[in-house]
Parts: C-alpha cells; structure tokens; sequence
C-alpha cells in the first residue's frame, strides 16, 4: 500500500484505503451516491465514497455531523434520492463537499475520535448501490467525430458525416425507467431485424448485442422555465457530475428500425450507470480547454461557441470476461482504452443545444456523450467499430472469438482521472452481465 508524498497535515484523510495510490475514492474525489446498507435494507440514503468505505449522509445528520451546513444542504442529504442536492446550486454543491471533507480530515471538525464514527463510515463493499437519482428524462447524444466517422463509412462510405454533424450535437429523447446499476443483469432483447434494407424481418432474440462506451453527467441547479434557454456559459454551472454509462445496443434491430426517426427499440431496454457521481469540483483539476476543432472545421454558431468551455481528460477501459473465464478466475480482456477528452462537443454545448427550444431541464435529467472512441483502434468504444461489423473479432484470453457479445459475457466499463503531481480519481465500475434471451 503505497502512499503519497505530498499531503499535506489539513488534508490528511484518516479513512483506510483513502491514500492508496491505485484507488479510485481519495479525499479529493468524494463521489456521491445511493445506497442500502446491510442494516437498513429498504431504506436507500446518501453516500459519500471514500477510500474503502462511505459516509452515511442520514446518519451524519441524525449525530449532528452536519451541523454548520445551511438547513436547505443538511435536508437534502437526508432524502433518498440525490434529486434534492442536485436542484440546488453549484454553491452549495461546494459546501457540501468543503464539509464533507472536513469531517474525514485532520481539523478541528474532523470525526476521526467521534464516538459514532463506525455508525456512519460504513465499507463500501457492503452497500447494495442504487440508481443515485430519480431520472426524470434521459438523452443520448453522438458527440464523438471518430465514432460517427467509423459507423458513419460502414453505411454510408461517400459520406459519413451527415451535413448536420459538424454544426450541432446530434442527440435523442432515450428511456429513462430501464436506467439501472452497475451490476444489474442485461437481459438479451428481442427485436425485429432484416437480413436486408429491403425486408422482410423476422422477430427474435437479436443476435448483434453491443456495448457502447459513453460518459453520464446530471443536470443540476434551478431547471429552466420552459421557453427558457440556457446559455452555453451557463451550462456548465449546471454540470452537477460525471457517471459511466454503458448504452447497451442492439445492432441488427437498430438496422432495421432507424430510419427515418432515429434509434428506438435496439437501446430502450437497458442502459447501465456507475452509482458514484464524480462532481465537476473533483473533475476541475483534471479539465482542458476545448473542444479542439481541426483546419477546415465550420466555425461554430454562436449559441454553442464559449471561450472557456472545457472537455475532461477522463481515461475509459472496456474489459471483457466469457463466463468460462470468470469460472476460471482469467482476468478480462481489455476491449479498448480511450478519453472523454476526445469528443467534439463539450456537455456545456450539449445542454445548451438540448434547452435551444426552450426545453425544460430538470434536476436529475441524464445526458449522456454517445460512443466515445479516438483516433486509434484500441480507442474505439463499441463492438461494432472495435470489429469493423463482425469482420476483425476480437480474441479474448480463452482463446475465443468475439464479434459482438455472448450470452454470459460480462462487460466492465472503469474510468479515472489521472495528472502529473495530482492524485488519480476514480469512477468505480459499471457493469453487466448479458443474461439469455426470455
Ligand atoms: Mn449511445
């Protein structure tokens, strides 16, 4: 257990596991999230992941823990749900979190002594993860030039940008209610699919399942009025935080059923989020200006155009495991590695496009990136473009092929932040294991 140098004695955190250098959950993460703990089943609360273990919010407050924050911030860390923190503002987000990391530092709040300490800093290992928000509208964006680029000319080889894409972020309305947790079962969907552009479908289990790699991240703050807009600059005052999002897909229903509205059936049966929310005050170390825009691209209108907008350096592995490895103890194969740096829309132009209209946004909404891939084969983040269609499978440490995903495969998708003199943050897992067709 190797432990950093450069801490200092005001931010020491006292929690084991917090200053390992490999962990996802240091001090300076603080992810939120919803959990059941073993002693309150049924009774989903707050948590603040920290080293090996996590805070339970409720039971902080109920010690008087959280004595000092406004009432407005304690009472929304005593609901069920992170709706409540997520429809205040990015300052109270801040307060929280300064609060939240003095109770587990050296300092005069610390709870390091406090007779409940083991009341409310629970392992992490024995908390039954929910879906950290009530979603009440989910969006999926396609904001990465080389994923549309590589489906784009394997349907369309003249022209895989539509003319569109390089002036506003091509999104859809997704389903909200099949949004589950990391480690939630995916089960094997139906579909119609057409071995032709012509027809006619047969109806079955498809047989083209995929992952896609995508970045989540939660509207926060007081929604906009219907008819309102929000700005591109202030869009990024309601970035709440980050997840991992797995959009699982079905290629060959997605085929036949797309056009001309778009993706339907083939993604409404299952999407799969990590539970810890990594907030934009953890990520802001780890931001960089952009989004960058090659020689020859469009300029970008104005209501998407913000001199300080950012893009986060978030590193992305797939990992992959049949169920005879899992049986065998293998390690998973690694499917690809990429960055949520490298997509060409920002969130903050995302929002800004999505309330264009005056669409209503509210606290909890997802929106999510679409596939993120890069410029190298191992960046690329779905079956699909990984094997280029099915015709260059992937070998996986068994010794078998895979095209797109099989009945007992389990898919893990990890993601962290790491810099030069900072400490790397961690957005756990988020994964699924395909169940058979019912
Ligand atoms: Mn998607």
């Amino acid at each position: 257990m190797r432990r950093r140098a450069d801490m200092t004695t005001e931010t020491r955190c006292w929690v084991d596991g917090a200053a390992r250098a490999d962990g996802d959950f240091p001090i300076e993460n603080l992810p939120w999230g919803v959990a059941e703990r073993p002693d309150r089943q049924g009774e989903p609360r707050i948590f603040v992941a920290i080293g090996d273990s996590a805070l339970d919010m409720a039971e902080c407050a109920g010690f008087g823990m959280l004595a000092g924050l406004a009432p407005r911030i304690e009472a929304a860390l005593r609901m069920p749900t992170l709706n409540g923190l997520m429809a205040l503002d990015a300052a109270d987000w801040t307060a929280a979190r300064a609060h939240v990391t003095a109770l587990l530092t050296n300092g005069a709040h610390s709870i390091e002594k406090h007779a409940r300490r083991d009341a409310v800093l629970i392992a992490r290992a024995s908390l039954k993860m929910q879906v950290p928000a009530a979603i009440g509208d989910y969006t999926d964006f396609y904001a990465s030039e080389f994923h549309a680029t590589n489906v784009g000319s394997m349907f369309r080889p003249n022209q895989p940008l539509m003319p569109n894409w390089k002036y506003l972020p091509v999104g859809y309305h997704g389903r909200a209610s099949s949004i589950v947790v990391d480690g939630t079962p995916v089960v094997r969907p139906h579909g119609q699919t057409s071995a032709t552009d012509e027809g006619p479908p047969t109806f079955g289990p498809s047989k083209l399942l995929d992952h896609e790699l995508e970045m989540g991240f939660f509207f926060g703050g007081a929604g906009n009025a219907m008819g309102n807009r929000i700005s591109v600059a202030e869009a990024a005052k309601h970035l709440f935080g980050c997840v991992i999002l797995n959009d699982w897909s079905a290629r060959d229903v997605q085929k036949w059923e797309y056009q001309p509205l778009g993706p339907f059936t083939a993604k409404n049966f299952c999407s799969t989020v990590s539970p810890w929310v990594v907030t934009l005050d953890a990520l802001r170390p780890y931001c960089i200006p952009g989004p960058s825009r090659k020689e020859g691209d469009p300029a970008m209108l104005d209501y998407l155009r913000w001199d300080n907008d950012f893009v986060v350096d978030v590193t992305l592995e797939v990992l992959l495991a049949s169920a005879a490895m899992r049986a065998a103890g293998t390690a998973p194969t690694r499917v690809s590695i990429g960055s949520f740096k490298d997509v060409y829309w920002t969130m903050s132009q995302m929002l800004a496009h999505h309330t264009s209209t005056g669409c209503n946004m509210r606290p909890g909404d997802l929106l999510a990136s679409g596939t993120i891939s890069g410029p190298a084969k191992e960046n690329r983040g779905c079956m699909l473009e990984r094997t280029w269609r099915g015709t260059e499978p992937i070998t996986l440490a068994d010794g078998t092929e895979r095209r797109f995903l099989q009945d007992g495969d389990e898919l893990t998708i990890r993601g962290w932040c790491e810099r030069p003199g900072l400490p790397r943050i961690g957005f756990g897992e988020c994964r699924g294991v395909i169940m058979p067709a019912r």
